[in-house]
């Protein structure tokens, strides 16, 4: 018994044992318990993972446009990458609407009163408002609060700076290296911390959500996690498969740490470290894994979209209202953009729903439908959210001729 269980080894068998104690705690009537002394150990892992996704973003993506060396390869690797993102999403919405449609028409859908459905929506700003909000006035800001798209921005215009500037910039350079070196050196060590994140929040959260409102919502639920594990094997394990060669089997094994963990903490951002592990274990070439990950865990949101646009023609149809095709394809449109806002931390998705059903006339009230159970809805799109983006690693270093 001296070898050490892996990694995913290790995380597989805390979510099991986290259902299971999440199980005796829900029908030992100890939700409470897990609430009081579990949780808090999970909310220790996530805020470890907040605390270093700043400087894993900043630093990751300099080091990775450095090592491209020449700003129009980073150009190349942008449009790729904006581009598979963009085209995948688009398929999600698809996907989303045609399991929200069919399980509507097959009057799976319960039809819950809205009446008592409370959610106050936060101001959607506009689109042009969003753009110019990229752009940061203080950087420092922008990392106090955590605001990942300017962050990116920062780390595109100081990468691409550095690049120009040449020899003189030769201490920036060695500096960024050698920062990045000792930031995953401590990602590593969170890293290593994260069967105890999965095994205390999995426990939590079964024994927590167990409830009626679960099994009464338990269809569309199960429409929306469909969608996503029909978008996970049609689209991205099919785009490995394709574009790399690779076979799903060895597709969902490499990935399978970062989607359990995704799928335990509900956050793309959160879970960086953990991906750039498994992309970097697919095969996924460094530089590019480091692009394309932390814009992927910021705009790219295929989980986020399918549930959108299910939670939308399910708060819909109990509002009386049918969507017309023309409606559909402004679910299509917002639901993209809306899942690009999307910021990558738990529960981001649902706010950003109220901008699809503002689009459609939808009273924002009845999100107070599903609110309850957004966490379940989160657990799933997250996960999704995250395959994604280490699937476009895998398939923008073979574009680029560098996969081995
Ligand atoms: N929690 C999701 C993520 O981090 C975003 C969402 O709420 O949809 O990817």
């Amino acid at each position: 018994m001296s070898k050490k269980l892996s990694l995913p080894a290790q995380i597989l068998i805390a979510l099991v044992l986290g259902i299971a104690v999440g199980l005796a705690c829900y029908f030992g009537g100890f939700a409470d318990l897990t609430t009081n002394y579990l949780k808090p150990f999970g909310d220790i892992f996530v805020n470890l993972l907040k605390f270093i996704v700043v400087p894993v973003v900043l630093l990751s993506m300099i080091d990775g446009i450095l090592s491209m060396n020449d700003m129009r390869k980073v150009g190349t690797v942008g449009v790729k990458t904006v581009a598979y993102f963009l085209v995948t999403t688009a398929i999600a919405c698809v996907i989303g609407l045609v399991f929200a449609n069919i399980f509507k028409s097959a009057g799976l859908f319960p039809i819950l009163d809205p009446e008592g459905a409370e959610y106050e929506a936060k101001e959607f700003s506009g689109f042009m408002s969003t753009l110019v909000s990229i752009f940061p006035t203080n950087m420092w800001k922008s990392f106090t609060d955590a605001n990942m798209l300017q962050v990116i921005v920062i780390s595109l215009f100081f990468g691409g700076s550095i690049l120009a500037a040449g020899e003189k910039a030769k201490l920036c350079r060695d500096f960024v290296s050698s920062a990045y070196a000792v930031i995953e050196k401590l990602m590593g060590f969170i890293i290593s911390l994260a069967p105890i994140g999965v095994f205390t929040y999995m426990a939590w959260v079964v024994a927590t959500q167990g409830s009626e409102i679960l099994v009464s919502l338990l269809l569309v639920i199960a429409c929306a996690y469909l969608g996503y594990i029909v978008h996970a094997v049609v689209v991205y394990s099919a785009s490995a498969q394709v574009f790399a060669g690779m076979s799903p089997v060895r597709f969902f094994k490499g990935a399978f740490a970062a989607m359990v963990f995704a799928f335990t903490s509900t956050s793309s951002a959160a879970t960086l470290p953990v991906s750039k592990e498994c992309a970097a274990e697919l095969g996924a070439e460094d530089d590019i894994a480091a692009f394309v990950l932390p814009l992927g865990s910021t705009i790219n949101m295929d989980g986020t979209a399918i549930y959108q646009c299910v939670a939308t023609v399910f708060i819909a149809s109990c509002a009386g209202i049918h969507l017309t095709i023309g409606q559909m394809v402004i679910v299509v449109v917002t639901a993209t953009l809306a899942s690009i806002g999307t910021a990558g931390v738990s529960g981001a998705g649902m706010i950003m729903l109220a901008m699809v059903l503002e689009a459609l006339g939808i009273p924002v009230a009845y999100i107070g439908l599903i609110v309850a159970v957004d966490r379940i809805f989160d657990m799933g799109r997250t996960c999704l959210n995250v395959t994604g983006d280490i699937a476009c690693s895998i398939c923008v270093t073979k574009w680029e001729g560098k996969k081995k």
